[in-house]
């Protein structure tokens, strides 16, 4: 769809309820996992490229855990948010294809877009996120193993890069420009638009079936066999269970209802409940941390649970408790996420390595991924990816990430860069094999070196 085409259907956006910040002071900026934090600046306009112009980085909704979504330390310029220019600008019912700003949100699209039914190719484990967000980390959802990255369902992008062009990329047009993109974590240029194909489906309800497994020897292979069967697959595993019970968990499936299966009524939103204030960091430790994990996994009393759930039950779980990372206090926490080979015996050892490494962690979650995406920088690639949050104990964590880095990088694996703040720049190059050509791209788009994050200053240097 063209620039000039793209009117057809317009459909207003309602804002996503996230406060704007007031605009261009100087104060502490961080991302979900609340650590690092950095003085900056963070610029908002509803015209977004009057803020990206000159910016330094762009930024969503701070999604992101560690230190992608932040300046350098002492940037000269700042960050460009993108969450005021949040319309829809076209949406052709008939094929699905929607142009949007790039501080959309997945929860815009969802109240907008799921009640006419279309839903987002790729959703994440939480609805507040940006398209520009979706697009420079690549995400990938529950459906990775049939859908691929987020990157396989843009047709283009309108980017603003360093040089100050305002370039419309898609896979013919600035080629390098439009893949690179995908994982590039804002670094290769500003996002302004993203043109993408939504699919269209029967319900806004998910049939889902879950099941509770005794260790990782019967889940992994369960979530293996499942992705014939089922379009999202996700595992709960609780990383404090020893021994013969270690690696159990929850195996949850999902698919759209159909419209004889749904109930008649809309989803309603469940209450939130809000941590208010930060706690102290020493509430999280190894024994809440165990209890934690006990209490998710005898709540699943019977054996198998089925039955029709809300697209926010099944997708967003974590959105029902506002501002929870305030639970892991001023220290703040990090998210460990590595795809490694889906094979028992690797994941016995990653499992036996993390915890007598002194790790633990609050909500641990198997994915299964397939194909990597087009990006050079696409975190996923064929394997299971498991996601830790662990809290921040200053080196005692520096010292976990680095010894798990080593394990991922023996067996091939890699880490997410959407949740990083502690990979060193060596274990990083050793990870990504076509970090080289995307570098070329960095040189070519930006040779000034104007775009960078804090995330790029510790891993590419200057
Ligand atoms: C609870 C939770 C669950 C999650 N689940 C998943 C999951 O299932 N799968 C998954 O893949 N990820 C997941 N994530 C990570 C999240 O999807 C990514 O970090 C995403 O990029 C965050 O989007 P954002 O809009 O908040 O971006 P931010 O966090 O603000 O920024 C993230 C990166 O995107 C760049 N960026 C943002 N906007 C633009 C733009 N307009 N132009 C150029 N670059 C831009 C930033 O520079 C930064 O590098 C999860 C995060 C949380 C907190």
């Amino acid at each position: 769809m063209s620039r000039s085409e793209k009117a057809r259907t317009r459909l207003e956006s309602l804002p996503t309820g996230v406060a704007a910040p007031p605009d261009g002071r100087l104060r502490d900026l961080s991302g979900w996992g609340q650590y690092p934090v950095v003085r900056g600046v963070e610029r908002l306009s509803e015209n977004l490229p009057e803020v990206t112009a000159d910016a330094v980085l762009s930024r969503g909704l701070g999604r992101a855990y560690g230190d992608a979504s932040l300046p350098p330390e002492n940037a000269r310029a700042h960050v460009a948010g993108s969450r005021l220019a949040d319309r829809l600008l076209a949406f052709d019912p008939e094929t699905g294809v929607l142009r949007a700003e790039a501080g959309v949100s997945l929860a815009d699209l969802n109240r907008i877009l799921l009640p006419r039914g279309w839903a987002s190719p790729v959703s994440t484990g939480t609805a507040f996120v940006t398209l520009g967000g979706m697009v420079a980390s690549d995400v990938h959802g529950r459906n990775h193993h049939v859908a691929g990255c987020f990157g396989e369902h843009v047709r283009a992008l309108r980017m603003q890069v360093a040089d100050g062009r305002i370039l419309e990329v898609d896979a013919e047009n600035h080629a390098d420009l439009f893949h690179g993109s995908f994982g590039g974590m804002g670094l290769l240029g500003h996002v302004l638009e993203v043109e993408l194909q939504m699919v269209r489906v029967p319900s806004q309800w998910i049939w889902s079936e879950s099941d509770r497994m005794g260790c990782i020897d019967e889940l992994l292979p369960a979530l293996l066999e499942e992705r014939t069967r089922w379009p999202y697959t996700v595992a709960w595993l609780d990383c404090t269970a020893r021994g013969r019970a270690l690696g159990r968990g929850i195996l949850m499936k999902g698919r759209w209802a159909t419209e004889a299966e749904a109930p008649r009524e809309r989803p309603k939103r469940g209450p939130v409940v809000v941590v208010p204030f930060r706690l102290p960091s020493g509430l999280v430790n190894r024994h809440s941390l165990r209890l934690a994990n006990l209490f998710w996994y005898q709540k699943h009393r019977a054996k198998r649970q089925v039955g029709v759930v809300s697209t926010d039950t099944f997708f967003y779980t974590l959105d029902g408790i506002s501002q929870w990372h305030r639970v892991f206090g001023p220290r703040g926490f990090t998210q460990y996420q590595c795809v490694i080979p889906a094979e028992v015996s690797v994941y016995r050892d990653f499992l036996d390595r993390f915890q007598r490494g002194g790790g633990s962690s609050f909500v641990t979650v198997l994915k299964d991924c397939g194909p990597a995406g087009k990006g050079p920088l696409s975190f996923p690639q064929p394997g299971a990816s498991l996601a830790l949050d662990i809290p921040i104990e200053g080196d005692k964590t520096r010292d976990l990430v680095a010894a798990l880095n080593e394990f991922v990088i023996a067996n091939g694996g890699r880490i997410y860069l959407a949740k990083d703040a502690f990979t060193s720049p060596e274990h990083f190059r050793r990870m990504y094999p076509r970090l080289a050509e995307w570098e070329a791209l960095r040189s070519k788009w930006d040779p000034e070196g104007r775009i960078a994050s804090a995330q790029s200053r510790r891993l590419l240097g200057s």
